[in-house]
């Protein structure tokens, strides 16, 4: 398979078929569905969960994401016989995300924009440990190192991942250029862990408009219209030249990109959003220099550089994802750009242990009776499916699949 890969209908496609299923199943009177019903505890007995309590929350008509009401109107309690927690992870608490910061990627971040929506708070997992269950590899996580601030925001500090494709020139905010792995699309824990060394929670992508135009894609369904209204006529547009509209938008009004036709005042336009002199004109151009140089070279060492050519052997990327290989400082590639990349919170790789039928664990490694968990709770299954790291685009299936474990055993 490519290294890139989308579900057709993004997010709401996906979500579209279950959701059926479920609103089918309410109409047959099978399935009881509470909205805007907040647990606050798991009900015990005899170290047996039988219960979820919790408030009702009013009523409120908002856009999909955005943070909704918590005005309390009522309060609720439910007894049975499984209670399967399935609430996601931690990615909008920036202070637990920093409680749980491992040593391995250095300090936690000071400034962090938040790549999923208020909701995915972690509020169940503490709530799930107070009943008894047992957090395991809290400290393994994924976030993402190229996170734009959405300039039309959502949620609350909404960031925006970019998916980039391997052309961009990346510097940590020294004015480094980081060395393999760490480049575009590639290894975004190693990236992380060599951001976090140099002291600072930022870095940044210089490249052209040639690279915009084919490179940038970004993460989330509002900003792949084509793709999210299944509409083929508006996907066949991403081989017109000129970026996308969403992307265009961002370069236009988002408060991280600064477009300019001299490396000069590129790079005196990126001390000043950051408001610091830590660019040097000359480091940089030296650096885009010897880059440039490569371009022309058969033979070229530069890893950077090869790896470009190798993902344009597929015909698919050659057409809609790497621009052909061109001079940064050669006037008619455009004008150059630059663009701060945020540190951006998304995924929580660990979570509550489980057995592979989805039951909870308790501190003993024992059954917690009562208590299911799956999805991103669990650390997408078990209390961590995919250990320290992952494979990019599969947590979705570890949501999927441990879900699946825990409806298979309790309908036996
Ligand atoms: C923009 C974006 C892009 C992504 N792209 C990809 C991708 O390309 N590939 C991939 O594999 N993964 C991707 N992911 C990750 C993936 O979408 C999530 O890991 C997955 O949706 C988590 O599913 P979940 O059901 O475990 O939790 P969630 O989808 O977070 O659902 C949890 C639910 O529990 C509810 N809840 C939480 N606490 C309580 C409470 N106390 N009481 C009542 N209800 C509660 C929440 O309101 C929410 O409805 C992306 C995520 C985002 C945000």
């Amino acid at each position: 398979m490519p290294r890139f890969h989308i579900v057709w209908g993004t997010g709401p496609g996906l979500v579209e078929p279950f959701a059926k299923k479920v609103l089918q199943a309410e109409k047959v009177g099978k399935i009881d569905y509470k909205p805007r019903h907040r647990v606050d505890e798991l009900i015990t007995k005899n170290g047996e969960v039988i219960g979820i309590s919790g408030k009702v929350l009013e009523e409120c008509q908002i856009e999909r994401g955005q943070e909704s009401s918590r005005i309390e109107v009522a309060d609720f309690e439910y007894f049975a016989e499984s209670v399967i927690v399935a609430s996601g992870g931690i990615g909008a608490n920036m202070e637990l995300v920093r409680q749980n910061w491992p040593k391995r990627l250095g300090n936690p971040p000071k400034q962090m924009i938040a790549g999923v929506p208020a909701f995915v708070d972690g509020r169940m997992l503490k709530i799930s440990e107070n009943a008894g269950a047992r957090i395991v590899n809290k400290d393994r996580m994924w976030h993402y190192t190229e996170g734009l601030k959405n300039w039309k925001p959502i949620w609350n500090n909404h960031g925006i991942r970019i998916l980039p494709g391997p052309s961009s020139m990346w510097f940590d905010a020294l004015g480094n250029r980081f060395s393999a792995p760490n480049f575009p699309g590639f290894d975004t824990l190693s990236t992380l862990e060599a951001i976090q060394k140099t002291g600072h929670d930022y870095s940044w992508f210089i490249l052209t408009e040639k690279i915009i135009e084919k490179e940038f894609a970004l993460s989330g369904s509002e900003q792949n219209p084509d793709l999210t209204n299944k509409s083929y006529l508006q996907l066949l547009k991403r081989v017109l030249p000129g970026p996308p509209t969403p992307i265009k938008s961002f370069k236009e009004f988002g408060e991280d990109f600064i477009v300019e036709r001299s490396l000069k005042d590129l790079v005196d336009g990126m001390n000043q959003l950051v408001g610091n002199d830590l660019l040097d004109f000359m480091k940089i151009k030296e650096q885009i220099l010897a880059r440039d140089r490569e371009i022309e070279n058969k033979f070229t060492k530069d890893i950077q550089v090869m790896a470009i050519q190798s993902a344009r052997n597929y015909v698919g990327d050659k057409l809609i994802r790497v621009a052909k290989p061109h001079k940064f400082l050669d006037p008619q590639n455009g004008p150059l750009i630059a663009v701060r990349l945020n540190l951006l919170t998304r995924k929580t790789l660990g979570g509550l242990q489980t057995n592979l039928n989805g039951q909870v664990l308790n501190e003993a490694g024992e059954i917690l009776k009562g208590l299911y968990a799956a999805g991103e709770v669990s650390g997408f299954g078990g209390g961590g499916i995919h250990g320290y790291r992952s494979l990019e685009g599969t947590f979705v299936g570890g949501c999927l699949f441990s879900g699946r474990q825990v409806g298979n055993y309790l309908s036996k």
